[in-house]
């Protein structure tokens, strides 16, 4: 089975790069550079440095025993939550701004839901000493309210858009629209697997990292390199493709993808793309998409902001359509109790969106053998304002 895009940047028959005219030039110079950039050693070797004494590379891969012992299997968690700025987002920014000043970029621009994208770019920038400007929605804005001071402080200029319903895609149009006014000295740096070619590729190869990492990991403390499970959460999906990318072509390990089911996948408030959603544009590529019957978005809900995306991947589309990956879903309170229970046994509060792929925990009955990993992440520091209003409800 083959997994990677074809030249012109599709999965199977999503992906591809339906962009205006106008960004043409901006597109094309990365579709022509991206690999040989990407596969270069003064490349490597730099983003390599970066990954370990920067980022805080290898993340550690942490069995955790009272999880364990609790759900009767083996669980693993990737500890993306202790990267420099608290999830795995910055492996991503770190990897295109070397790319984009070796391009000869002086300026970027970010979309960001949660902020934590707009954070890791921020960061990166002031790291590379680059012109910074996010644009964020206000409803996250509001509901992120800590990553909008780090952005500050990094000196990052934050855009506040007032379209839609205020959330990470409103913000993303907005990006793209600087983008098409900046063509010469901006690069965009998108946060996920989407967007048009080769932004999915790209990010999935700078983000697979992850998965790179876990082989070695699991092999050096169960003597087996593969695991039985990969659980991930979806906002986009570069998390779970990072995560999933070195063992799609081992079907032993079985890979499941858990979006946000919002107040319920029939409530009509959920960003659960893969099972409300069909095929459509959004964004510069062709993947599953929350749409009407006449082809209007339809707005996306969840408790957390960094799952808040009609859209997702076309990898993802991808690999649902072939069977390759499962793809579930975990309502606002399922992720909220998931929450609870990993600071409880563990003593770590994980990002309200890593909590979607733990709560898949409390959905499947796994083997007492199995080994299970699960990718947090990030960290939970920015939801704290959400997990407190909600603690006395949710108290086990
Ligand atoms: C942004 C974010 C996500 C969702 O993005 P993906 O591209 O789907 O990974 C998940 N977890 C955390 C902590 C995030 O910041």
């Amino acid at each position: 089975m083959n997994y990677e895009v074809n030249k012109k940047g599709f999965y199977g028959e999503y992906g591809g790069a339906f962009i205006p005219e106008m960004l043409y030039p901006n597109v094309r110079e990365l579709q022509h550079h991206y690999l040989t950039i990407l596969k270069d050693n003064d490349f490597q070797q730099e983003f390599r440095k970066l990954l370990k004494d920067y980022v805080g590379r290898p993340t550690p891969l942490y069995y955790a025993k009272r999880l364990s012992d609790y759900y009767k299997t083996q669980v693993y968690l990737k500890r993306e939550d202790l990267t420099h700025t608290g999830a795995h987002k910055i492996n991503n920014t770190i990897g295109q701004i070397i790319i984009a000043r070796r391009l000869g970029k002086t300026r970027i621009i970010a979309e960001t839901g949660a902020g934590q994208h707009g954070v890791a770019t921020a960061t990166v920038c002031a790291l590379m000493g680059l012109k910074c400007v996010v644009y964020m929605g206000k409803l996250d804005v509001e509901r992120q309210a800590p990553n909008v001071l780090r952005m500050k402080m990094l000196g990052a200029e934050v855009v506040p858009v007032y379209s839609g319903n205020m959330t990470l895609k409103d913000a993303t149009n907005e990006a793209i629209r600087d983008w098409i006014n900046n063509p010469v000295d901006t690069h965009y740096i998108i946060g996920s697997v989407v967007g048009p070619h080769p932004y999915p590729d790209l990010v999935t190869r700078l983000q697979s990292i992850i998965s790179e990492e876990i082989r070695w990991q699991l092999k050096e403390q169960t003597g087996n390199e593969n695991p039985d499970y990969i659980i991930a959460c979806v906002g986009g999906g570069s998390n779970a493709a990072g995560a999933f990318y070195h063992y799609l072509d081992n079907e032993d390990v079985k890979l499941i993808a858990v979006e946000a089911g919002g107040k319920g996948i029939d409530s009509g408030e959920s960003a659960a793309t893969m099972v409300t959603g069909r095929p459509g544009i959004l964004h510069g590529c062709r993947s599953m998409l929350m749409q009407t019957d006449d082809g209007q978005i339809i707005e996306p809900y969840s408790l957390s902001a960094g799952l808040d995306y009609p859209g997702i991947g076309p990898i993802h589309s991808y690999l649902y359509k072939i069977g390759r990956a499962v793809f579930e879903n975990a309502t606002d309170e399922e992720a909220l109790t998931a929450a609870y229970r990993l600071t409880r046994l563990e003593g770590i509060i994980p990002a309200l969106e890593s909590a979607h792929a733990l709560a898949f925990l409390d959905k499947y009955t796994f083997k007492p053998e199995d080994v299970v990993i699960i990718n947090l992440s990030g960290r939970g520091d920015k939801d704290m304002a959400t997990y407190i209003k909600y603690m006395e409800e949710i108290k086990d």
